[in-house]
């Protein structure tokens, strides 16, 4: 038996130690949670998809130059990404109000916005991840006035790219979220995307009827939440290698 040593265990990720020093093996989960761990369910088949998708997403930023942390999928479940030191921050990119954007402001769900903005959350679950601004950051010492800049720009230019890859696709890209980590080189440290980008941390609406077809669905108790996670890997064309992964789990 291989009797990796886990790193850490998230809600919907486990983190083992990798083959090399600075490398880590990310494990994706069946398992889905929502309002701060307060609603649970396994999902079969998701944490296949959600590798799938976030390996193909980071895939596709990296070539147009968008470092991050992945390497390269090693089975159904599990990628080897580089080690960063993660910024206890979740940076938020919203282009239409859904959520708590919605809620906050009282903005209809759908109403486009007038730029894409957005948002820091401090990282925290016993807090709630409580919105927090530049100030915060820095005066705790989360990230320095560079870092931020770094995320911003980064943040802008994910959304860009995805915004375009999903509309290709006949999706729309309504928000999402990303986290950073820092590489270091000796010591300078570069600012590097990690985590993952799937459907578990995106907001996607067909673009034709505004179908969900992201966590919502199961925030919500929409139903349906396997095949949507589908057709969005269907729609991004990597479902050709793909088990199937509905009815009676990973065939
Ligand atoms: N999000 C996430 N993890 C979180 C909170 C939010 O991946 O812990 C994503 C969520 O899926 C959505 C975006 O960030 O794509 C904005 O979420 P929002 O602030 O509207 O929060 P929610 O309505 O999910 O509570």
């Amino acid at each position: 038996m291989n009797r990796r040593k886990k790193i850490y265990e998230g809600k919907a990720k486990i983190l083992y130690e990798g083959p090399e020093p600075g490398t880590l093996i990310q494990y994706f989960k069946d398992d889905a949670t929502a309002f701060n761990a307060q609603k649970k369910a396994v999902l079969e088949g998701k944490g296949v998809l959600n590798n799938r998708i976030s390996e193909f997403v980071m895939t596709r930023l990296n070539s147009i130059g968008v470092q991050n942390h992945f390497i390269k999928r090693l089975n159904l479940r599990e990628q080897l990404i580089r080690e960063v030191e993660i910024i206890p921050l979740e940076v938020v990119c919203r282009n239409i109000a859904a959520g708590s954007m919605s809620e906050r402001f009282g903005l209809p769900e759908g109403q486009a916005l007038p730029r894409s903005i957005i948002e820091f959350y401090f990282k925290d679950d016993k807090l709630g991840d409580p919105l927090v601004t530049e100030e915060h950051i820095t005066a705790f010492n989360w990230a320095s006035t560079q870092e931020i800049d770094d995320m911003l720009a980064t943040t802008l230019r994910v959304n860009d790219y995805l915004s375009g890859m999903f509309g290709a696709v006949g999706i729309t890209l309504v928000d999402f979220k990303i986290e950073y980590g820092r590489l270091w080189e000796g010591d300078f440290a570069r600012v590097i995307l990690a985590d993952e980008i799937s459907p578990d941390s995106c907001r996607l609406w067909d673009a034709t009827t505004n179908e969900k077809l992201d966590k919502d669905r199961f925030r919500r108790d929409m139903g349906g939440v396997i095949e949507s996670y589908t057709e969005v890997a269907r729609r991004l064309g990597i479902m050709k290698d793909m088990p199937r992964v509905i009815e009676g789990g990973v065939a």
